[in-house]
């Protein structure tokens, strides 16, 4: 196959800055083998321990833009779509009709920028060592086929066990370890950079900037109030290189804190409530006096900006705001592409009879597609969200998919005679090629002599910013 499109866009900058003093989550943390004990990991300095990675001569962090590699991910569906049916609906307003059917895409969808790039240099790892044994940390993106496809690459994907540890026994020292896109906690980084393996570290860089900001919390003794859901592996590794910290997953918790800040209030009643989302030995009562917001990329940009907001005001209020730089600390270091994906969303979604239903297509357990998925719900629109084509069964016209509330039902005779208007929209690690699946098993269910989309010639694919 030839290949279509060249994807090196290296936007965005990632120094290496880490942190002091790391503690690991309470409840979550992924850290392994014996050596990297909870009391271990309290003296581990993840700045020094993040610069240290360049100087083993076994670490990397950049893509190479590998044309073999690319030619490969294309091949198996896991890049950007250049000559399928996503493709020729970017070229065509986002619109298709194919017979009764017509599609309508939504405008930002699918692959982020920080996704496709860490994709990319799982395959170039494969490429560059060929001999050698590869390994990733945890699922590289959450994505069921792309994840499959790197097993079948003979990259072995470390599963977290039932206690939520990792066992990293098996990797020895001449192995290659690739860190995935939501990045990697500083006690694995400090025990893959020990045991002599080759490092690829796909880390976003929006990820690594949450991080510089972190650093700069403990630099400036400032406790990170982390925006975050605390057993996501993006916020565990965020929570990681941070000194003293609190994760709180939406406005209501940010509220709390704030209030405690302001009145103070019951220390038990706070760490019963954080018990899984702070740092050891957190106290609410001396630590929270200077505060940095941090966030996962993952969460709404506008939740994240309000909780700045409202930590600003709090600060202002309880020190005036000539002391509010001593007390408060916020960088900006939101990534837009989860925004994006959901405004497209509403504005695909404004108006509920424009479209006879909607689907969403993205992993089961992917948190910005289960955002998109909600939003779909919440207008009353029929949607439904499923993780591979496979879940749609052309004979029987009916669909295994999952709501946002987590159940998963089927629902037969689900695609109606006659007309219809199908919105459609995927999750932030899905590649195009999973909705050109879903697409043609819709086709086919609505006019079985359905053969296929054939591929349009190649040409330059539009690469996304974010
Ligand atoms: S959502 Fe943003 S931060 Fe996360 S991987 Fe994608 S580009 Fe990077």
């Amino acid at each position: 196959m030839r290949l279509c499109h060249k994807l090196n866009k290296e936007g965005a900058s990632h120094g290496l800055a880490g942190r002091r003093q790391a503690r690991p989550v309470r409840k979550a943390s992924v850290t392994s083998s014996a050596s990297v004990s909870g009391v271990e990991a309290e003296r581990i300095d993840g700045r020094s321990v993040r610069r240290s990675l360049n100087q083993t001569g076994r670490y990397t962090r950049q893509p190479r833009d590998d044309p073999v590699s690319q030619e490969k991910m294309e091949e198996h569906g896991v890049g950007y779509s250049s000559t399928g049916l996503v493709a020729q609906m970017r070229e065509n307003n986002n619109m298709w009709q194919q017979g009764q059917v017509t599609v309508k895409l939504a405008k930002a969808y699918g692959y982020c920028w920080g996704v496709e790039r860490a994709v990319r240099m799982a395959y170039e790892a494969r490429q560059a060592f060929p001999d050698k044994k590869l390994h990733i940390t945890n699922e590289i993106i959450h994505n069921p086929e792309v994840n499959q496809r790197l097993r079948e690459l003979d990259i072995n994907i470390i599963e977290e066990k039932e206690n939520q540890s990792k066992d990293y026994s098996e990797i020895g020292g001449g192995d290659v370890v690739i860190f995935p896109a939501f990045g990697a906690t500083v006690q694995e980084l400090k025990e893959f950079r020990d045991k002599g393996v080759q490092m690829v570290d796909t880390t976003c860089p929006w990820v690594a900037k949450v991080w510089n900001a972190v650093d700069t919390h403990t630099k400036k003794n400032c406790t990170s109030i982390i925006h975050g859901k605390y057993s996501h592996e993006e916020t565990i590794a965020t929570a990681s290189f941070a000194t003293q910290y609190v994760i709180v997953k939406d406005l209501k918790e940010a509220q709390y804190v704030c209030d405690y800040i302001l009145h103070g209030g019951n220390k038990q009643e706070f760490l019963t409530k954080f018990s899984k989302a702070v740092s050891n030995s957190f106290d609410p009562d001396t630590m929270l006096d200077r505060v940095g917001l941090a966030n996962q990329t993952t969460m709404l940009k506008g939740e994240t900006e309000q909780m700045g907001k409202m930590l600003e005001a709090t600060i202002m209020k309880k020190y005036g705001p000539e002391k509010l730089n001593e007390h408060f600390v916020l960088m900006d270091t939101i990534c837009d592409a989860t925004q994006e994906r959901q405004d497209a969303m509403y504005e695909l979604t404004a108006d509920q009879k424009a479209v006879d239903l909607i689907l969403v297509v993205g992993g089961f357990n992917s948190s910005n597609t289960s955002h998109l998925q909600e939003i779909s719900e919440h207008k009353g629109i029929p949607s439904f969200w499923v993780d591979s084509a496979s879940r749609i069964s052309v004979e029987n016209n009916s669909i295994l998919h999952k709501t946002a509330h987590g159940e998963l039902l089927e629902t037969k005779d689900w695609l109606k005679e006659g007309p219809l208007m199908v919105g459609v929209t995927s999750g932030a690690s899905t590649p195009d090629k999973a909705v050109e699946e879903v697409l043609e098993r819709v086709f086919k269910i609505k006019d079985p002599s359905f053969t296929g989309i054939e591929p349009r010639k190649c040409a330059p694919v539009q690469v996304p910013t974010h």
